[in-house]
């Protein structure tokens, strides 16, 4: 490609609204160029993996078993999260919460080994940042989440970490995408994402620029990519109040609770090397659920919401691509990261876009 398009307005197609198609086409917009988005499902993102995530943001508990480089990027999204979500309250006029007031990481006295293989892995991963992982003892632990200081000794406390609302993210993009004019392809099924032409429903659209963000739902494009199967089941307990993410440490049921508004939990994940979309498993929902009710009592009263099941996006190194090439940009393999990552990603894409003219 050459520099010549420079400052042009391009004509720019995105199959697949999820996450990334979304933020990549709010970016775009704002930058003045005309986009359109194709999406199989509609635009309230039912169909993506980005709709049934945690959206926890969590550098830290991650490169536990990932590459350093998830460590380094997974950081930046601590800041850009809030300037990106600031920009977007500007134009939709709605706040999208986001908290980063740290993730506690617990364990039964019983599995206390499991967390401290956790810790000492951690620490030697990221021996520069000693002073954001604290641990806590009960007292402590009592002062930040009081409602379960009874049932563990004490604990990690990532001091960094945190989440955000992604239901609310995804419905303010939509939003903000539609105030900017961009155009929506609901129920597009996306045959093909080619240089400068997607074709969907049996139908060929032109563009400048064809951007191919369709997560799993590429992997007739791109062969290298798999699907992990994650299960998440999300709880209303109005008898439960923690005010930030907890992950509990055990050999068998790996638990995590993401807080939301209104005492809502989102609880995850099972993560299973299938690319199954079926429903989720008895089994799935017996260890979550069991894990969860080990975790505060009042889980027992919740009420269950929303039980999702979807596929994360991989590549073999479980690591981002990004490849552009003339009238085509491929961005996919968020795996598990995708709240973590997307800010990383979103500006390197745009970046490559800009050194190819566009
Ligand atoms: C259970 C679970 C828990 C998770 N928890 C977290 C977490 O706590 N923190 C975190 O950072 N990440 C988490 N993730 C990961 C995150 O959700 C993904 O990495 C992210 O959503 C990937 O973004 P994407 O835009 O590539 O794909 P998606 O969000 O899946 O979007 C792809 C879009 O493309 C559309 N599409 C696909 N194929 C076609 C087609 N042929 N035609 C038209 N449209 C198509 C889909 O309908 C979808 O809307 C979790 C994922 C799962 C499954």
């Amino acid at each position: 490609m050459t520099g010549a398009r420079n400052s042009q307005r391009r004509t720019i197609g995105i199959a697949g609204a999820g996450l990334l198609g979304r933020l990549l086409a709010w970016r775009l917009l704002r930058q003045g160029h005309h986009v359109s988005l194709f999406d199989r499902g509609s635009r309230a993102g039912e169909l993506s993996a980005a709709k049934v995530a945690a959206a926890m943001l969590a550098p830290y508990s991650e490169v536990v078993s990932a590459e350093a480089c998830v460590f380094d990027w997974g950081r930046m999204a601590l800041t850009w999260w809030p300037q990106e979500l600031a920009a977007l309250a500007n134009v939709t006029g709605q706040q999208v919460d986001f908290a980063a007031n740290g993730s506690l990481v617990i364990a039964h006295e019983l599995d206390k080994s499991s967390l401290n293989h956790f810790e000492q892995t951690l620490r030697n991963k990221v021996p520069d940042y000693a002073q954001y992982i604290e641990r806590i003892d009960k007292r402590r632990l009592s002062e930040l989440e009081p409602e379960i200081a009874s049932r563990y000794q004490g604990g990690l406390l990532l001091v960094e970490e945190g989440y955000l609302d992604n239901e609310a993210l995804l419905e303010g993009l939509e939003t903000a995408i539609s105030s900017l004019d961009g155009v929506w392809h609901e129920y597009a099924e996306v045959q093909s994402a080619n240089a400068g032409r997607i074709r969907a429903n049996a139908q060929d659209y032109v563009f400048d620029l064809v951007i191919d963000s369709r997560g799993v739902g590429a992997k007739a494009q791109l062969p290298t990519l798999r699907g992990v199967r994650g299960e998440v089941l999300w709880v209303h307990a109005p008898e439960v109040t923690l005010q930030r993410p907890v992950r509990l440490m055990h050999p068998r049921y790996k638990l995590y609770i993401s807080p939301r508004a209104g005492n809502r939990y989102v609880i995850g994940a099972t993560e299973i090397e299938s690319e199954s979309m079926k429903p989720v498993t008895v089994r799935s929902s017996l260890e979550l659920m069991s894990a969860l009710y080990s975790v505060h009592s009042g889980f027992a009263e919740a009420t269950l919401e929303h039980a999702y099941a979807h596929c994360r996006p991989a590549m073999p190194d479980n690591l981002p691509e990004i490849k552009c090439f003339d009238g085509l940009l491929i961005v996919n393999g968020l795996y598990r990261h995708g709240y973590l990552l997307s800010p990383h990603v979103l500006e390197s894409a745009l970046a490559m876009l800009t050194e190819n003219g566009y």
